[in-house]
């Protein structure tokens, strides 16, 4: 019996391992499906200046429209993507996708920035395949950035310093994302032609304009270093009013969170200028 209780429990692993890998199967079919119907659209949140409330430009960030499930959110299939081979297919998707609805999307002068792995540098022909995409749907090298995270830095610094120098002189800019959350090497700032630095909202959540913390020094420190490579800088996940009027005395310009507005999806039809985004389509 006691023999027999082993094994049979090698059998219920093996059948919670089984049923896995049959759900992670079903999710990657799924997710091929999904990108051939469209299923993935880009949700749009504004990053606006933070002294007077005004949308500079979006993110978009994508979602997951799943017949049955629902809409699902990057954490739960970017990991699948990621996993299958279909990251870089997804971001084409995603950008396609954005391109597609920009005239709609974007007053003159905004721009939108959208999220690349950092898989896509390691393929060639990335900027060819951006700047053919972007004359098919007539839009600017301006109105387009790309968002990339430290991670990208560290794999292959050689080639993707070329590639962000091929893509700044096309005109399109480049943001490290999360930035202090990887392996910030101070030394990629002045080593990569990069644009924009957004500081990850980890560092945004406890600021205060009240007191002093360790968040507070990490984020004038951010600041500094970013006036002196002349980047611009974009502060994450701001949540509180007490967030923002700390950011504005640290002397930060832009930013983007749920205070201002959450991700949503472009409307259907155009009501008009304002209100384009759907209003508070996430989490309220
Ligand atoms: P990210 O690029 O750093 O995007 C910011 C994330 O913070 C988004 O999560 C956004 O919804 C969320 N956020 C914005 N404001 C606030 C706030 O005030 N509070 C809090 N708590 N969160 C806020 P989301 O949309 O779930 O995306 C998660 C991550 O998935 C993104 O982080 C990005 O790394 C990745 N991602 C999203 N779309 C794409 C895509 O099209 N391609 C690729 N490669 N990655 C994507
Ligand atoms: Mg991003
Ligand atoms: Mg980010
Ligand atoms: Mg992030």
């Amino acid at each position: 019996r006691a023999k027999a209780g082993g094994r049979d429990r090698v059998e219920v692993f093996d059948e919670a391992l089984h049923a896995q890998a049959l759900q992670l199967l079903e999710m990657e079919s799924d997710l091929r499906r999904a990108m051939e119907r469209a299923e993935l659209v880009p949700w749009f949140q504004p990053i606006v200046r933070l002294s007077t409330g005004e949308t500079v430009g979006y993110e978009a960030l994508v979602r997951w429209q799943h017949p049955q499930r629902g809409v699902l959110s990057p954490a739960e299939f970017l990991p699948v993507a990621e996993g299958n081979g279909s990251m870089e297919a997804l971001d084409w998707a995603v950008l396609t996708r954005t391109l597609e609805v920009l005239s709609r999307l974007l007053m003159p002068g905004q721009y939108v920035n959208v999220n690349f792995s950092p898989r896509h540098f390691r393929s060639p022909g990335l900027v060819e395949r951006l700047m053919d995409l972007l004359k098919a749907h007539q839009v600017l090298p301006s109105q387009v950035r790309i968002e990339v995270t430290e991670g990208a830095l560290l794999e292959n610094a050689e080639k993707i310093g070329h590639v962000f120098c091929q893509l700044a002189d096309q005109g399109v800019m480049v943001a490290l994302d999360d930035f202090g959350t990887g392996y910030s090497s101070l030394s990629y700032l002045h080593r990569f032609r990069m644009h924009t630095l957004k500081i990850d909202r980890s560092f945004i959540c406890d600021l205060s304009p009240h007191e002093e913390g360790r968040s507070t020094a990490v984020v004038r420190a951010i600041l500094a270093l970013s006036q002196a490579q002349r980047m611009e800088v974009v502060a994450e996940g701001i949540e509180t009013e007490d967030q923002r009027q700390a950011l504005l005395a640290l002397g930060c310009e832009l930013g983007q969170g749920y205070l201002f507005a959450r991700p949503a999806p472009l409307l259907a039809r155009e009501p008009g200028l304002d209100g384009r985004l759907q209003e508070c389509a996430e989490g309220c």
